[in-house]
């Protein structure tokens, strides 16, 4: 089956499907996205990701180009197009068109909006989570607003690309005082040797993983010990457990950071209980 995109206002076959060569997003990575998870052709938590994007859009000054409901009918056509049951939507925006220019084109610039989707392997992520990932740690040089959901990714990319070098999954940043930020593409987690679930609270250095928040609310409605604070990487390295998570992935169990074993060297009981849990709490729309 091909499979479908849909670029401004048409839902075209992927070798037909782009965009201008002055698109600000090609041009500039002047723009932003959101990755939505589909679980049986349904997605999950769409109104926390919608809310995220117009945080992003707002930040960076992009106006909407449509409704936030109209942008759901989008996102759910797509994934019915692609015939989508387990896998993820995804959803671009930038600030358009317009003759290569550092600052903003002028107001009228239409943004450009891009949506796919496509299967994930259901079973596959299952096995991949049975038996844990390893994670590398990078120092974080990033830029100071990683809470904005933007395209600028190439630090992402270049760790992404370390941690597969080194037989990982994720890279882990960490800032300038040895304390673990997020990963290259999710949220970082240990469980501490007294029991208690750490990850990093919000600031202007990780993004607000929707993953995340959701997790949070499970850990709370089952009483389980929860600190929103930096943790180093020595904390991490004595860890009892640790995880990531990302829409993609949901609850992930770490089982390795930089070739040292976590806990016993297998995935977590609290990571994978969570996994277990996690769309009891979702919002399936
Ligand atoms: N941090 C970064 C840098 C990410 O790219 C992602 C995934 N988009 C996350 C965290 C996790 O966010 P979410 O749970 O919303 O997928």
């Amino acid at each position: 089956m091909s499979r479908i995109a849909y670029v401004n206002g048409r839902y075209l076959p992927h070798r037909h499907a782009m965009v201008h060569i002055e698109d600000r997003g090609y041009q500039f990575s002047d723009g932003v996205y959101e990755v939505c998870e589909v679980r049986a052709g349904r997605l999950v938590d769409e109104r926390r990701h919608m809310q995220r994007l117009a945080r992003s859009l707002d930040a960076l000054k992009i106006p909407a180009p449509m409704s936030y409901p109209a942008l759901g009918i989008i996102l759910r056509e797509t994934v019915r197009r692609n015939r989508v049951r387990d896998g993820i939507v995804y959803l671009q925006i930038t600030r358009g068109v317009a003759r290569r220019d550092h600052g903003f084109p002028v107001a009228a610039t239409q943004p450009v909006l891009v949506v796919t989707a496509r299967r994930l392997d259901f079973e596959q992520n299952e096995k991949i989570a049975a038996q844990g990932v390893a994670v590398i740690t990078l120092p974080d040089n990033r830029w100071e607003h990683v809470d904005i959901k933007s395209i600028s990714l190439l630090p992402n990319v270049l760790a992404k690309q370390a941690a597969r070098e080194q037989g990982a999954r994720e890279a882990w940043f960490v800032d300038k005082q040895g304390r673990v930020t997020e990963g290259a593409s999710s949220n970082a987690w240990i469980v501490s040797r007294d029991g208690k679930l750490l990850t990093r609270a919000l600031d202007h250095s990780i993004l607000q993983g929707i993953t995340r928040t959701v997790l949070i609310d499970v850990i709370k409605s089952q009483g389980l010990q929860l600190e929103e604070r930096a943790f180093t990487v020595e904390e991490a390295y004595a860890a009892r457990e640790a995880f990531l998570t990302s829409a993609s992935q949901i609850v992930m169990p770490v089982v390795q950071i930089d070739g040292r074993p976590v806990g016993n060297g297998a995935p977590g009981l609290l990571a994978t209980a969570l996994r277990r849990d996690y769309h009891r709490h979702a919002e399936m729309a």
